[in-house]
């Protein structure tokens, strides 16, 4: 079967994985740099606004980022060439576009200030060779001028103005996309970034506040929920529900099958609390609590179908029943005494022979 080639498979052999945006990024801009001094060394011939040194040095370079490339995406060595990139565009690159593009009056101040920026992103991890770097750049024009001040023959120098006028702004032009195309990847990669911490700070909340054997809201979540319903003024109550004679239960069936039981009844809560709009919890144990946005009595009822929906749960040994004790809360009434005001009509149901539900 003939494989199909398409732009996609191309940039992600030239590049590499877009789940590795400095990668990703650095891979083009070597490959953006390549071609950007192939096509200088071709726009200089034409035009004539370089000597032939800096032409044959320019051609020179261009396998030289080549490797440095390779290197990077097929060898995985890409913070050494990481480096080896960034002490090459300040003390290669700019020294040598410096002698052959005409000196201070050329474009080689943009190519600096390009390089600062790319530099300073590129080995953002790598602090000492990032300050170093960036210090190389930001002194090396000192030496240039000096140089170009002593022996201005070895500057090559624009055969007319007009001359000057193109070169710098094609050299503009093309040094604004780079730039250009290296900050929006740098800030893609920072948002790409700030979802990620979201989403895990999201999921570490979920997890934080989740029962791990019946994936219900453990305290931690009816905390929250109970903080938030109770900042709402909104009307609600509080079912405390215990299973009745568990221990008996664990003791002839065995724990696993004790957690059997629960993780069941949690799915028949959770089931109600999605219908109610509310939420369903286990306190610990066998011990569970609904907290729904309905009055005293609804809340009767709603915990009344959820003994229906228990029943016709198919457990091995038969019918296990519930206990519960339902208060509705009070204005500015606090979690804790909502909790014991439930319990206390939760112990009340259990002392009067079990199986019922008080409020
Ligand atoms: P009552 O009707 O008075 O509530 O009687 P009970 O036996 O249910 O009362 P008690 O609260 O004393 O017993 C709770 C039992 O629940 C004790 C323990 O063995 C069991 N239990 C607590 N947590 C778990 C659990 O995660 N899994 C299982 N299988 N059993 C648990
Ligand atoms: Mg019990
Ligand atoms: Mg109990």
């Amino acid at each position: 079967m003939k494989k199909k080639i398409s732009i996609k498979k191309i940039l992600s052999w030239l590049l590499g994985s877009k789940s590795l945006p400095f990668q990703y990024t650095h891979h083009f801009v070597l490959l953006v740099c390549a071609a950007v001094y192939t096509f200088s060394v071709c726009f200089n011939i034409a035009l004539g606004v370089s000597d032939d040194f800096n032409i044959y040095l320019q051609m020179g370079l261009v396998p030289a980022i080549i490797w440095i490339w390779y290197q990077s995406r097929w060898k995985g060595n890409f913070h050494k060439m990481a480096i080896i990139f960034a002490y090459f565009l300040s003390l290669v690159s700019i020294p040598t576009n410096w002698l052959g593009n005409g000196g201070s009056s050329g474009p080689t101040y943009l190519m600096g200030m390009a390089s600062l920026i790319y530099l300073s992103i590129l080995l953002r991890d790598i602090s000492l060779y990032r300050r170093l770097g960036q210090a190389l750049i930001v002194l090396i024009p000192i030496p240039l001028v000096y140089i170009e001040y002593l022996y201005p023959e070895l500057i090559f120098s624009y055969p007319d103005d007009t001359l000057r006028q193109i070169d710098l702004t094609v050299s503009f032009i093309l040094i604004g996309f780079i730039v250009i195309i290296i900050m929006e990847n740098y800030f893609k990669r920072f948002q790409l970034e700030r979802e990620k911490a979201e989403y895990l700070t999201e999921q570490l909340r979920f997890l934080s506040e989740q029962d791990p054997l019946t994936s219900l809201y453990n305290r931690r979540g009816l905390d929250r929920y109970f903080e938030e319903k109770a900042n709402s003024h909104a009307l609600f109550s509080m079912v405390i529900l215990d299973l009745d004679n568990f221990k008996h239960l664990n003791d002839q069936r065995g724990h696993s099958y004790g957690d059997e039981v629960l993780c069941s009844l949690s799915g028949v809560l959770k089931d109600r609390a999605i219908k109610d709009k509310g939420i369903a919890v286990r306190l610990g144990g066998e011990e569970f609590v609904l907290l729904l946005p309905l009055n005293a009595e609804d809340a009767v009822e709603s915990t009344k179908k959820v003994v229906a929906a228990f029943s016709r749960e198919k457990l091995a040994h038969g019918f296990v029943t519930f206990s519960a004790g339902v208060a509705q809360a009070e204005p500015e009434e606090s979690q804790e005494s909502l909790l014991k005001r439930a319990d206390a009509l939760l112990y009340k149901a259990k002392k009067s022979g079990r199986a019922c539900i008080l409020m």
